[in-house]
Order: C-alpha cells, then sequence, then structure tokens
C-alpha cells in the first residue's frame, strides 16, 4: 500500500468535499472517518486518503492531537506528503485551529515552509493580495461575519494567520503565480530563505491553483481548501481516469433525511412530488417512549421494494422550533440522531444497498451506527457529492453523505434511479 497524497480534513463534510476533489483529479482515494488506528484497513490501490476529522471548533490542543495521529497513520500507509484541508472561508479565531495544526504537522514532519491557498473558485472563493474573497465581497463583508461559530470579520490571510502562529508568514502574489509553477518554486525558497514558514498564495482561477499544485507537489505539508487539493492531484505523475469502481445496483434504496436546511428540504418535496413512498418520523412521540424505529420498519417493510423509500426527521423551521422548545436543542438532536443511526443499521440489515444520507451531523450518526470506519470514493452525483463504498457485515454498500444545502433538488430522485430507469 502506497499512498501518492495524504489528507487530514477538519470536519466531515469537508472530508467529503476534498476526496471528490483528489477523485476527479483522476486519483483512486479512500475516505477515513476518525482518527485511524491499527484496525482501520484502506480499500486496495488507493493514491490518495482523506482522514475526516471534528477538529474545526474543538480546543487547539485536540485538534493539534487529532491531526498528528492522522498524519502518522498517513505515513505508515506510505504518503509522501500531508495536505491540511480547511474551510475555504478559513473558518477559525485567534486561538486556531489553522496555525495550530499546520505548525504541528510541519513540525512533526520536519517541514521549513508550507504554501496555503483556500481559494475555491468554483464556489466564488478567490485570494487575491493574500485578501480572501466570497464571490463579489470582501470575506469581512460577506454573511460569514455573522458565522455562529467562527465569524470572520476580516479578510487579510497574513493577519487571520500571523494571530494564529509565531512564525512569520507572507503571500505570493497573483502576477508571479501567472508566471508558472517555476517561479511560485523560487519564490517559495527565497520567502524559506527569509525564515518565513507560512506562504499564502493568490488563486483567482483553477488554472492557478493548477500552477500552485504543480509547484508544491515536494513539499511535506501544504494547506488550503478542495480546490487546491484538485490542483495537487492533477499535478500527480499517475493521475488519470478513475477505473472499475463498484457500482452496486441490487438491493433496495432509501434516503435518511436528519437535515433541516432549505435545499434538504427542497429535495425531500421533490421526492414526494415524483410520488416515491416518505414518511416523516414524529420525534416528540418517540421522545415520549412510542416505538417509532418499530412502525418505521413495518412502514418500509409494506413499500414496493423497486421503490426507493425516503425516511426524514426534517422539519419547516417553525416544526423545528416547536421540537427543540419542547426537548431542548441538544437533546432533540440527539433523539434524531440516535433515531436515523438505529434505522440506518436495520435497513441495511434488510437488504438497503444505496443509502443516501442528507446532513452532515446525521451523518455522523449513520456512519457510527453502520460501523463504518473507510469507504472507497466514487463518481459525483452533485459537486462535492460522491458516492461512496462501503464493505459492511451485510455485503457492500453504495453509500451517499451529503451536508445540508448540497446538491440539486432532484438529488434524490436522481441519485437513486435504479439501473433500468437510467437514461442511455
Ligand atoms: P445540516 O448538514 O443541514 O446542518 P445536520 O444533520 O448537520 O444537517 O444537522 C441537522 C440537525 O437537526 C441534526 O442535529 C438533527 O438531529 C436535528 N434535527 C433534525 N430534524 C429535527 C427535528 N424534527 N427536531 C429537532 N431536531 C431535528
Amino acid at each position: 500500500m502506497t499512498l501518492r497524497i495524504g489528507c487530514t480534513a477538519d470536519d466531515f463534510t469537508g472530508g467529503t468535499d476534498v476526496a471528490a476533489a483528489f477523485r476527479r483529479a483522476g486519483l483512486r482515494t479512500a475516505l477515513v472517518f476518525g482518527v485511524p488506528d491499527g484496525a482501520t484497513a484502506l480499500p486496495a490501490d488507493c493514491d490518495a486518503a482523506v482522514v475526516a476529522l471534528k477538529s474545526r471548533s474543538t480546543p487547539a490542543d485536540e485538534a493539534v492531537a487529532d491531526s498528528l495521529a492522522a498524519q502518522r497513520w498517513l505515513w505508515s500507509q506510505g504518503a509522501a506528503q500531508v495536505y491540511f484541508k480547511y474551510c475555504s472561508t478559513f473558518d477559525s479565531t485567534a486561538q486556531g485551529n489553522i496555525g495550530p495544526v499546520a505548525d504541528a504537522l510541519m513540525d512533526a514532519a520536519g517541514a521549513a515552509v508550507t504554501l496555503h491557498c483556500p481559494a475555491s473558485p468554483p464556489n466564488g472563493r478567490t485570494v487575491y493580495q493574500g485578501h480572501l474573497f466570497v464571490h463579489d465581497q470582501l470575506l469581512s463583508d460577506s454573511p460569514l461575519r455573522h458565522h455562529p461559530l467562527n465569524p470572520m470579520t476580516d479578510s487579510s490571510l497574513p493577519r487571520l494567520l500571523s494571530a494564529q502562529t509565531r512564525h512569520r508568514v507572507a503571500v505570493i502574489d497573483r502576477p508571479t503565480v501567472r508566471r508558472g509553477a517555476d517561479a511560485v518554486r523560487k519564490a517559495l525558497l527565497a520567502h524559506e530563505q527569509a525564515e518565513v514558514r507560512h506562504v499564502i498564495a493568490d488563486a483567482l482561477t483553477d488554472e492557478d491553483l493548477a500552477v500552485l499544485g504543480a509547484a508544491t507537489l515536494e513539499l511535506p505539508v501544504v494547506a488550503g481548501a478542495a480546490g487546491l487539493a484538485e490542483g495537487i492531484g492533477h499535478a500527480c505523475p499517475t493521475a488519470g481516469p478513475v477505473t472499475a469502481e463498484p457500482r452496486p445496483s441490487e438491493g433496495r434504496a432509501a434516503v435518511l433525511a436528519g437535515s433541516c436546511s432549505a435545499r434538504t428540504l427542497e429535495q425531500t418535496a421533490q421526492f414526494h412530488a415524483a410520488g416515491l413512498p416518505s414518511l416523516h418520523l414524529d420525534v416528540l412521540a418517540a421522545a415520549a417512549g412510542r416505538d417509532v424505529t418499530g412502525e418505521a420498519l413495518a412502514w418500509y417493510e409494506a413499500q414496493d421494494p423497486a421503490l426507493p423509500v425516503l425516511i426524514h426527521a426534517s422539519a419547516a423551521p417553525e416544526e423545528l422550533a416547536a421540537v427543540q422548545a419542547q426537548l431542548g436543542v441538544t437533546e432533540a438532536a440527539a433523539q434524531v440522531e440516535e433515531l436515523l443511526g438505529t434505522l440506518a443499521s436495520q435497513l441495511v440489515g434488510r437488504g438497503v444497498r444505496r443509502l443516501l444520507v442528507a446532513g452532515g451531523e446525521t451523518s455522523g450518526a449513520v456512519i457510527t451506527a453502520l460501523g463504518v470506519r473507510a469507504v472507497l470514493v466514487g463518481e459525483e452525483a452533485d459537486p462535492g457529492v460522491p458516492w461512496t463504498y462501503a464493505a459492511t457485515e451485510h455485503g457492500d454498500l453504495a453509500l451517499m453523505l451529503k451536508s445540508g444545502n448540497f446538491g440539486a433538488p432532484d438529488l434524490f430522485t436522481r441519485a437513486l434511479r435504479t439501473t433500468a430507469e437510467e437514461p442511455k
């Protein structure tokens, strides 16, 4: 087993996003959930492995410990480079965790310099003169200034990062990037000689990120969002079309939705409008002790096995507020996650082989309930939403884990179309 690239991602959905980026670049990619241990096995012949952590908003020392454990494991699998994937809006605070984690990964690797670029041009995130833009606005003017956990009120990446590290920070500007990979390598060397440790690179386009990828292929630690990861993937010598992926079409299909995001509510409505069977879970009844899981399984058994089914807790804002007022926010979420986790393992035990899960936290609960540690990343149904493949005690399972607001409104019906219905 020799990986070309290893990656740590600071949250689960970010892990899926960066894994999809490596795969788009032609690398056979695995996604591992949580800090791996000796029992974590990768699918055969992977070029890239992403370890998805929950280290974005945890205390910095925990984030550092988890990231170092992931790095050691990636090295043990043969990865020469470790890519540190964080959010394209640089979600962090003055305490971290981007600076402390990057410094720790570099110290462990003996790296003198690293390059950062959080640009993600398809999502409107660009970096110019070291400033981060969200579409046509500076980060600090964008809605991210009101983020509930990490409000971003400064757009200057050197300033943001300098608050999180004791080392020197500098910028490689766009004209240098436009001159190509050799110019970027020379600039990196000059910064390294001037004892700059963190170099932030401008990037406005995917071409810029391809240049940065080619320039950083040899660095032991590189950091940024999914865009630069794809640039590095394209620069990898073995990158080519990924072939021979599993594609299970046998067995039943189901959606489990715990996300209440606007896009998930649209996808749920579209599934219902297409005349497909759906069931809404009564969270309050479950909290009061009714066997909502047993009722849902009986409902599932009564459906036409040829059709995908949807089981959801998703609630519109008023209903959600009412449930949360009665149970408390934490208890309501725990109730929903317990219900959907149990249903996931029961459904797979009853023959579901294609399972789509809507919601970041919900995906974490389902992965844990299924005991899934690592998946192989397959084709994307929508940007950042790939099919993945897991081996379970019941056989191979195709799993799609989507963040609440991801995917087009018809994602559920399109992704779960049976082979027979697929357009030729
Ligand atoms: P997203 O990716 O959209 O943020 P998540 O799954 O991460 O979705 O978060 C949705 C949260 O809302 C979960 O913690 C889930 O348990 C909770 N939730 C879902 N449905 C309900 C409901 N009907 N009542 C209360 N909480 C709910």
